[in-house]
């Protein structure tokens, strides 16, 4: 489906106790929630999850950071949903993130940057089913 998007707040985020405030953004923002949940990742999870970037520097740091605690995994749906969901969470680095995005409001630094959010459709197809069970959709 083109309307949707997957959604990660990351261990940061919700170490920080930002859920709440993430999740009212998201929904002030016009998108709405067909899947959500609470729960960890393990290493191996993690690695596959971020496969993509198994090559790049900051592919250890960046599997230890997203398995270390819990993070909430969310499906949302709007028109046009994961360039305005992108649009929404602001630039990978939080430095250059615009203002009143969520990484400029939320994040840390380049690697803890509280949000993640799918780059393609067709990503965002896979990361659904990465965390979701069909029962678990709406
Ligand atoms: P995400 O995929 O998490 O939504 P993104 O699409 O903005 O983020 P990617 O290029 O896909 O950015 O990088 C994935 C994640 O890897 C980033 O969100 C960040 O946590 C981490 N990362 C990216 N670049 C760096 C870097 N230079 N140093 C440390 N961590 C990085
Ligand atoms: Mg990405």
């Amino acid at each position: 489906m083109a309307n949707t998007t997957l959604m990660m707040i990351k261990p940061d985020a919700v170490e920080n106790g930002h859920i709440g405030n993430i999740l009212e953004k998201v929904t002030n923002a016009g998108f709405q929630i067909k899947a959500l949940k609470l729960t960890q990742l393990s290493k191996n999870d993690a690695e596959r999850f971020y496969e993509v970037h198994r090559e790049r520097p900051f592919y250890g740091e960046l599997v230890a950071f997203m398995s270390r605690g819990p993070i909430v995994a969310a499906v949302l749906e709007k028109d046009n949903a994961v360039s305005d969901f992108r649009t929404l969470i602001g630039a990978t680095n939080p430095e250059e993130a615009a203002e009143g995005t969520i990484r400029k409001l939320y994040a840390t630094s380049i690697g803890e940057n509280a949000v993640h959010g799918s780059d393609s459709d067709e990503n965002a197809n896979i990361e659904a089913a990465f965390h979701f069970a069909g029962r678990e959709r709406f």
